[in-house]
């Protein structure tokens, strides 16, 4: 059932049960990016298929909102079963076309695995509020009730997981959803459809429609759609953000990030630097909660600094399918070719190499690259304020933790941000005072399991309701209200 990539296979749209070739003329390499070789292809939509999956979608809504809630979890149970029995196959096919290990790709799915298990409790998730005498002999009651078709469009980092912070969701309140997964890996979400139609969801309740741009931005202002999901780079992210708005959608729209790690004077120095290089460098730095920039504070920098270098020279760089890899290759070549520029940024502007990435041993074939560590970067230099999206780590040194926190929250970004302590009173102080929708403790990656809501601050989201949890249930479900009179007899 989850097959691997076919040498040569095209991605096709799943379509109101059925798979359907895209009509757009245009069409994309899909590559393995351990190898550099171009493995297959995926068709772009053209306006005629995007029409014709959302009213096969709009089809499919008028018989599934109105389906009894205890019914619509059936399928997402085989679901989950599927997603788990297949767990390790379907990794294999991210791996194929994405380059993460093998362990990553089966932690992301178990991660997706999570929002659907959370989905199934919609029954109890969904239900609003009721009081009676809310009024002389009036009752008031709210209910929840979903939009009509959906739209969530992803990127390449997480091709299991991000589809599946919402399509849970989505389809459990009652919508039907389109998905417009990334056009460099589009094969898992094909796969993840697979076990779709095998769980046995109804046609047109959950499609997939592949393209680039065009078709992104026709379908979040298509008359058929009524909300859309978002996950990308912050100016994608705003420019759906805004285009959607205008268009009359609701909208929510997750964007970049540049997270800080801080390591107060009192921390486990060791426990702080495994975890920041994981953080920084695991799914080769291609993470929105990763955490490229370490403010620590100047009385334990170098000590810090010794063992996180320790930490990151240690790490197996290789194919991610292949046993003992740590850390795998970048998801193409022109990605690469942009994080080696941030390096030589990185260079001019001061930064001292304290482990260069591009020294280190790697294959040749395929777009690898080793960890590299910059320290005492300039708080006001590119590569501690721009996404760089690989495995270039930044270490600043604060004066003390004020210095620290100021620091963190000085970045245009707002996704995540982590404190290392042994102090319950800095803690304290970083939880209520570092401006990020994830902020962590003695925790190197603030991932919030599915029954939170997952989202970021300032240019990391655009919206107010996120992904995940009780969020996701309000974000696909308009709130109405009852108000009923009836006199005393
Ligand atoms: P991207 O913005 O290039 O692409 C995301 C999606 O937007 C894709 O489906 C793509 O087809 C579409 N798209 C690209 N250009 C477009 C355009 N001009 N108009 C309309 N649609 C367009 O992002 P990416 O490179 O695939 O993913 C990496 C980015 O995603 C990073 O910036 C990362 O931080 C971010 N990200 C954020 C989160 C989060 O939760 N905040 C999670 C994962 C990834």
């Amino acid at each position: 059932m989850v097959e691997p990539i076919a040498d040569g296979e095209v991605a096709h749209n799943y379509v109101a049960g059925e798979w359907r070739e895209a009509g757009g003329g245009e069409s994309q390499a899909v590559t393995n990016p351990a190898t550099g070789e171009e493995i297959a292809s995926v068709s772009f939509s053209s306006a005629d298929d995007e029409d014709e999956a959302v009213a096969l979608a709009n089809e499919a809504f008028e018989t599934w909102s109105s389906t009894a809630v205890e019914e619509r979890i059936q399928p997402l149970f085989r679901f989950k079963q599927l997603l788990e029995e297949h767990q390790e196959s379907l990794a294999e096919v991210l791996v194929t076309e994405h380059g993460k290990t093998k362990a990553e790709a089966m932690g992301e799915i178990r991660r997706g695995i999570e929002n659907v298990e959370v989905a199934c409790g919609i029954p109890t998730m969904m239900q609003a509020g009721h009081l009676p005498h809310a009024a002389p002999n009036i009752d008031e009651t709210a209910v929840r009730q979903p939009l009509g078709t959906v739209v969530a469009v992803t990127p390449f980092n997480f091709p299991a997981m991000i589809p599946l912070w919402f399509l849970p969701y989505a389809v459990a309140t009652g919508n039907t959803f389109v998905l417009k997964p990334s056009e460099r890996d589009p094969f898992t979400a094909n796969r993840i459809a697979a076990l779709v139609d095998e769980a046995g969801f109804p046609d047109g309740v959950v499609n997939v429609v592949h393209g680039g741009p065009d078709t992104v931005n026709r379908l979040i202002t298509h008359d058929g759609i009524e909300a859309v999901s978002f996950v990308g780079s912050t100016p994608i992210a705003q420019h759906v953000y805004e285009t959607a708005a205008g268009a009359g959608k609701r909208v929510q729209a997750q964007g970049g990030a540049k997270n800080h790690v801080v390591v107060s004077a009192n921390s486990d120095l060791q426990f702080a630097a495994e975890q920041t290089c994981s953080s920084a460098f695991a799914n080769a730095g291609q993470r929105c909660l990763a955490n490229p920039v370490a403010v620590v504070e100047d009385e334990v920098y170098d000590e810090f600094a010794e063992l996180l270098v320790a930490e990151a020279e240690s790490m197996e760089i290789g194919p991610g399918l292949e046993e003992g890899t740590d850390m795998g290759p970048l998801v193409s070549g022109p990605h690469r070719d942009s994080v080696l520029e941030y390096v030589e940024t990185g260079v001019e502007e001061g930064g001292e190499l304290l482990l260069d990435g591009r020294d280190q041993e790697v294959p040749e074939a395929g777009y690898h690259l080793g960890p590299t560590v910059f320290g005492d970067v300039d708080p006001d230099a590119t590569i501690a304020r721009e996404e760089i999206f690989g495995p270039v780590l930044a270490l600043i040194r604060a004066e003390d933790f004020d210095d620290a926190l100021s620091l963190v929250n000085r970045s245009q970004f707002g996704n995540a941000a982590s404190l290392f302590t042994s102090d319950g009173g800095e803690a304290r102080r970083f939880r209520l005072e570092i401006d990020a929708g994830n902020v962590g403790v003695n925790v190197g990656t603030a991932a919030a399991m599915a029954f939170f809501h997952f989202g970021g601050d300032k240019d990391s989201f655009f919206g107010d309701l996120h992904a995940q949890g009780d969020d996701a249930v309000r974000f696909y479900t308009d709130e109405t209200v009852y108000i009923e009179r009836w006199p005393d007899n």
